[in-house]
C-alpha cells in the first residue's frame, strides 16, 4: 500500500546540506526543510517569490508554506511554487468534465487558457469519462501543481453511495498519487456528529465530496472513513509527496449559513488534522468558503490561522453577495482580493458560469482574469515588495499616452488592445493623447500636462516607470 522511504524520485531535488534520506524517513518538502535541506524546488520557490532560500526552506518546516510538488510531476512538467504567508498569493483554476460534456481535448484547452492567463495550480474536478486518462493528459501537459478530489473518482466506481468502501477511497488515492497528483482536496473534517449542525441551514452541505460522505455515514451510521483512515492517506500522500488540501465539506453555501457552528466546528478538526498530517511530514493546506458577507471575512481568516496553526489558507472566493448569477466572478474576486489581503495563500477561482453550468474556455478565461487582479490587489495591499512595480509602470505609460505600453502591461493584452480598437483602429491613435472616453478636447491628463507646462514651462512626465520584478515580468502572456 505503502512506499514509505521511496526517495529515488526525489534524487534531483535533494539539496544542499543533505547527504542521505535513510529508508523510513519522509522524503518530502515538509521532511528536507525539517532536517534543515534546502532542496532544488525551494531554491526555485526563492528565485520566483525573490525570497532567500532559507527563508523558504524555513517556512515549509514550520508548515506556514507548501510547496505542492509530486515526486512523478516533479521530475517530469512541473516548475515549482509556493503557497503561504511569506509568497505572493496564487490562483487556481478549476477545470475537468462532467458526466453530461467535454472531453480530454477540451480539458487540455481550458488547461492551456488557464495557464495561459497566469493561473498558479489546476484542479482537476472531472467527474464523468475516463477520469484516470484526462487526468494523466492533464498532468503530462501542466507545468502548474495539479490538485484533485479522489472522492469523485471513488464514487464513480460503485452504483450507490452507500457501496463505497474505505478500501476503494485508499486504492484511488494511490492510484492518483502514483500518478502525480500534486495535491488532493480529502474531506476528512466532516465527522458524523457534525451532521445534524447543517439541518437549519438555507443551502445544506454544498461541497460534492461532503454532500455525498454525509449520506454515506447517514446510511451506515458510521463515522466519515477519510477521517478514521487519515493516518493511513498520510502514509500514501508522504510516499509520494502529495499535499493534502484539507476540505471544507461544511462550507456555507450562502451568505444566511456564513461562519455557523457546522462550519466552524469542521474548521477544528481541519486543525487536529493538520498536526496530525504534519506529524507525518505531509504538507498542509486548508481549503476555506464559500459564501460570506463582507463583514465576516477578516473573522474567518483569523479563526483559520489560529484553529489551524498557521497553514496556508486556500479559498474558495468567497462570494459577498448571493444575487449575481452569470456574475459570480465579480462577487467572488471581491471576497478574494479582501482574504488574500487578510492572509488567504490561494484563491480559488470562480467562474461566470458557477451554479449555472460547467464553464467553458471563455469562462475559464473571465475567472482567471478576475482571480489575478484580486490577487494582484492584495498582493499591492499587503505591501509585498515590489508587487506595484507593473502598476507604477503601467500609470506612466497612461499618463504619457504610451498605448503600446499599457497594453503589453495589462493583465489581459489582447482585451484592451480590443477595447481599443473598437472606437479608434487607426494606428495613428496609438500615439494620440487622448481616447474615445473623453475626446481630445476633454482628456484631462492631456489638460493637465498642458497645466503643468503653463505653470512650470515643462511638462510633468510622472513617476519614472519601476521594471516589473522578474516574477511579474515572466508571467505567461498576458499576465
Ligand atoms: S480621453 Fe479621458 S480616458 Fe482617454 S486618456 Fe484622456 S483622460 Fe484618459
Amino acid at each position: 500500500m505503502t512506499h514509505e522511504g521511496d526517495v529515488t524520485p526525489h534524487a534531483k531535488n535533494v539539496g544542499v546540506g543533505v547527504k542521505a534520506v535513510g529508508h523510513g524517513e519522509a522524503a518530502t518538502q515538509l521532511g528536507f526543510a525539517r532536517a534543515g535541506a534546502v532542496t532544488e524546488a525551494m531554491k526555485r520557490v526563492a528565485q520566483r517569490e525573490g525570497l532567500d532560500a532559507e527563508l523558504v526552506r524555513s517556512e515549509v518546516a514550520q508548515g506556514r508554506l507548501i510547496i505542492p510538488a509530486n515526486a512523478h510531476h516533479l521530475a517530469t512538467s512541473l516548475d515549482p511554487m509556493g503557497v503561504g504567508l511569506v509568497a505572493s498569493v496564487k490562483i487556481n483554476a478549476n477545470i475537468g468534465n462532467s458526466a453530461l460534456t467535454s472531453s480530454e481535448e477540451e480539458e487540455r484547452k481550458k488547461l492551456h487558457m488557464a495557464v495561459h492567463y497566469g493561473a498558479d495550480t489546476v484542479m482537476d474536478l472531472s467527474t464523468g469519462g475516463d477520469i484516470p486518462q484526462i487526468r494523466q493528459a492533464i498532468i503530462a501537459a501542466s507545468p502548474v501543481p495539479v490538485g484533485t478530489v479522489p472522492i469523485y473518482e471513488a464514487f464513480t466506481r460503485v452504483k450507490r453511495v452507500e457501496d463505497l468502501t474505505p478500501e476503494i477511497l485508499l486504492q484511488v488515492i494511490e492510484e492518483q498519487a502514483e500518478q502525480g497528483v500534486d495535491y488532493m482536496t480529502i474531506h476528512a473534517g466532516i465527522l458524523l456528529e457534525y451532521l445534524p449542525l447543517v439541518k437549519n441551514r438555507v443551502t445544506g452541505i454544498v461541497s460534492r465530496g461532503g454532500s455525498l460522505l454525509a449520506q454515506w455515514m447517514a446510511s451506515h451510521h458510521a463515522q466519515n472513513p477519510l477521517y478514521e483512515r487519515f493516518d493511513d492517506i498520510s502514509d500514501i500522500l508522504r510516499a509520494h509527496d502529495v499535499s493534502y488540501s484539507l476540505g471544507d465539506s461544511l462550507r456555507p453555501g450562502c451568505l444566511a449559513d456564513a461562519s455557523d457552528e457546522a462550519q466552524l466546528a469542521e474548521l477544528k478538526t481541519l486543525g487536529e488534522l493538520t498536526e496530525r498530517a504534519w506529524a507525518k511530514d505531509v504538507q498542509v493546506m486548508i481549503e476555506g468558503p464559500g459564501h460570506v458577507p463582507m463583514d465576516q471575512l477578516e473573522m474567518n481568516v483569523k479563526l483559520q490561522q489560529r484553529y489551524c496553526h498557521e497553514a496556508p489558507f486556500y479559498t474558495l472566493g468567497p462570494l459577498v453577495t448571493d444575487v449575481a448569477p452569470g456574475y459570480d466572478h465579480i462577487t467572488s474576486a471581491i471576497g478574494a482580493a479582501m482574504v488574500g489581503w487578510y492572509g488567504a495563500s490561494l484563491l480559488c477561482y470562480v467562474t461566470p458560469k458557477e451554479h449555472l453550468g460547467l464553464p467553458n474556455e471563455e469562462d475559464v478565461r473571465h475567472g482567471v482574469i478576475a482571480y489575478k487582479i484580486a490577487a494582484h490587489a492584495a498582493d499591492v495591499a499587503r505591501g509585498r515588495r515590489g508587487a506595484r512595480d507593473r502598476d507604477d509602470a503601467l500609470s506612466h505609460a497612461r499618463f504619457t499616452f504610451d498605448w503600446e505600453q499599457q497594453f503589453a502591461l495589462s493583465l489581459d493584452p489582447e482585451t484592451s488592445r480590443r477595447m481599443h480598437d473598437e472606437t479608434l483602429p487607426d494606428g495613428f491613435y496609438k500615439e494620440a493623447k487622448f481616447c474615445s472616453m473623453c475626446g481630445p478636447k476633454f482628456c484631462s491628463m492631456r489638460i493637465t500636462q498642458t497645466t503643468a507646462g503653463l505653470l512650470e514651462g515643462e511638462v510633468p512626465s510622472g513617476q519614472p516607470p519601476a521594471v516589473p520584478r522578474e516574477s511579474e515580468a515572466s508571467l505567461p502572456a498576458g499576465g
